[in-house]
């Protein structure tokens, strides 16, 4: 008997078998696939309602950050259920307005990652041995995809200096984390999600990573007003605090690139507090912390 989805790390095969079995319940869903990873696994897209326009969730950009998977799908799970019933969730009432713009979760952008952090270099196929060499720890802190590069230093905005900054701190080749690749959007997954960007309108982006309890709001002078507004209702509604970029979370990020290209809100939301990898046991408080948050976010 396989333990409930929620109870252990979200590896690909269980992930496949989550979001069949999503489908199968709420037949509603449209399940699609945004594009492959470097060994082949699909980058699955869950819509609810509309697909275009929509808002986007976006979550295991990092591969030890997977338990953002486990958030994502919680919520779409509960969202498809309110849906169906014609309920509330948080208080707001799920229903005709995701008709007019939907909400489109991607819960696992970097599955080879993830396979790699929950199983070892060996998942990582044709890779393995690239992952093997670079892997100089404990694959449970691997954070970028199979051939050693951070998917979230890979976006185009501000890449050269997020380059010059990784090089100054000694990073210049694949590793586990922080290396942002040779040029950008150099990886199929990132490049998957710059097409899938450009496919529809995505009013609103949120990615999710862990942990801080944090809220990435803005990027640069592209940042649109109402940027500041949103943010501080997320904060509100999260207990989140708001943080601005810094350091080697100045550039190169999906949400970095999206406020840039689109100059539409972006945001980077840092789940639950601790080390990551964060346990499955935190999964509950940092969803009822969050609700609320992300019903506002899928449906304002
Ligand atoms: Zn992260």
């Amino acid at each position: 008997m396989q333990p409930d989805f929620y109870a252990a790390p979200p590896t690909y095969e269980r992930y496949l078998k989550k979001l069949q079995s999503l489908k199968k319940t709420y037949p509603f869903l449209q399940l699609s696939s945004a594009g492959q990873s470097l060994c082949g696994r699909q980058l699955y897209a869950v819509s609810l309602g509309a697909p275009n326009p929509c808002t986007l969730f976006a979550g295991g950009f990092h591969a030890q950050e997977w338990l953002t998977v486990q958030l994502l799908l919680r919520f779409t799970e509960d969202l498809a259920e309110a849906w169906q019933q014609g309920k509330t969730l948080a208080g707001v009432r799920i229903g005709a307005d995701l008709n007019q713009r939907g909400l489109t979760v991607l819960p696992m952008v970097n599955p080879d990652g993830i396979s790699i952090a929950l199983e070892g270099a060996a998942s990582a196929g044709r890779y393995a041995d690239t992952a093997a060499r670079i892997q100089a720890e404990n694959p449970a802190l691997w954070q970028a995809n199979a051939r050693g590069v951070d998917l979230n230093h890979n976006f185009d905005a501000g890449f050269t200096q997020l380059r010059a900054m990784e090089q100054e701190q000694g990073i210049d080749q694949p590793s586990p984390r922080q290396y942002g690749g040779l040029f950008a959007h150099s990886e199929p997954e990132s490049r998957a999600i710059v097409s899938f960007l450009r496919s529809c309108r995505v009013e609103t982006l949120y990615t999710f990573h862990s942990q801080g309890e944090e809220i990435f709001w803005e990027y640069g002078e592209r940042t649109p007003a109402r940027s500041r507004y949103l943010a501080q209702m997320l904060s509100k509604a999260s207990g989140y605090r708001l943080v601005e970029n810094a350091g080697l979370f100045s550039h190169g990020g999906c949400k970095d690139y999206f406020i840039e290209r689109f100059q539409r809100p972006g945001f980077t939301i840092e789940i639950g507090k601790g080390t990551n990898p964060l346990p499955v046991e935190d999964l509950d408080g940092i969803y009822a912390k969050l609700q609320e948050m992300l019903v506002l976010a899928a449906v304002i």
